[in-house]
């Protein structure tokens, strides 16, 4: 069966029914000790919109993204996309995880690596054919790193590293991206190149939600923020619920001073 359907291009995506929320997660606890990482949090991400996923260091971001995925395993909690099981709409969802956390010690092309967000697609065979390639380049392009096809990824800045992820990411063609800090230690040109194809998913109708930690920038890049402290403190758009009391409730004494243009 496998093989059959690896022969006929891979898996078709699942139909996604517009009419549900493309992530609703309820009552997720996720524990690596006694203490929970995150704690019984409810999350209802508005399709189409850009989502910010901010709160301190050590407040469960990442442990939210990769628990909603699988990666790490909740205690407890549900997680449906489009209303169905996050299981059966995997081929819609595109996950980047915080660059750390990748090690690129064996040698990988980057064109390879941007091939990899086509696996389900490719089949057990993967067997890459030249529009595979061309897609995987014209993602490259997106990015800005057409030129960069035959080198080693362990050996690019860390700036072209996360833009190869990205157009990794978008090799999936996904409806749904999950990015954990796409802007950590990039350079200003690869932020501003990574926030144009954000844009640019957001105007193809697709929806993004991101870790953020930059707070100056929030209001420019995204619709909506949720902010976590292990327990969820607010959710809602910028405009009412990026808030010096929502802040305040998620980072506590650890908030020196207010970013500018935070106080709504
Ligand atoms: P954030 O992304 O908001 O900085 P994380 O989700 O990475 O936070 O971590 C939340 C908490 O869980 C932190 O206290 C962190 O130390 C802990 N933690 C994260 N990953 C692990 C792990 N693999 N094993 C044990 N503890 C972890
Ligand atoms: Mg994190």
């Amino acid at each position: 069966m496998a093989l059959r359907l690896a022969r006929e291009g891979g898996h078709p995506k699942p139909k996604a029914d517009q009419s549900h929320s493309p992530l609703a997660i309820r009552g997720l606890t996720v524990s690596y000790g006694e203490k929970p990482a995150v704690f019984s949090v409810d999350m209802t991400v508005e399709p189409g919109a850009m989502t910010a996923i901010i709160g301190p260091n050590g407040a469960g971001k990442s442990t939210l993204l990769k628990a909603t995925l699988g990666v790490v395993r909740p205690l407890s909690g549900n997680v449906t996309c489009w209303g169905a099981p996050l299981n059966k709409m995997r081929a819609r969802i595109a996950y980047m995880p915080q660059r750390a956390s990748v090690d690129w010690d064996f040698p990988t092309r980057v064109i390879d690596v941007v091939l990899m967000g086509m696996q389900r697609e490719l089949g057990l065979l993967r067997r890459v054919r030249t529009t595979h390639l061309e897609r995987a380049m014209s993602c490259l392009s997106r990015v800005g790193m057409e030129g960069f096809a035959d080198r080693q990824i362990g050996q690019l800045s860390g700036g072209q590293q996360q833009r190869v992820f990205l157009a990794r990411a978008l090799a999936q063609e996904a409806d749904l991206y999950l990015l954990d800090e796409p802007f950590a230690g990039v350079d200003a040109a690869t932020e501003k190149a990574i926030i144009a194809v954000l844009k640019d998913l957001k105007a193809k109708g697709k929806t993004v939600v991101a870790v953020h930690h930059d707070l100056s920038t929030v209001r420019d890049y995204f619709d909506r923020v949720f902010l976590i402290n292990t327990h969820k403190v607010a959710e809602g758009p910028v405009e009412t619920t990026f808030t010096e009391e929502t802040l305040q409730a998620a980072y506590g004494g650890r908030l020196a001073s207010l970013p500018m243009g935070a106080v709504g």
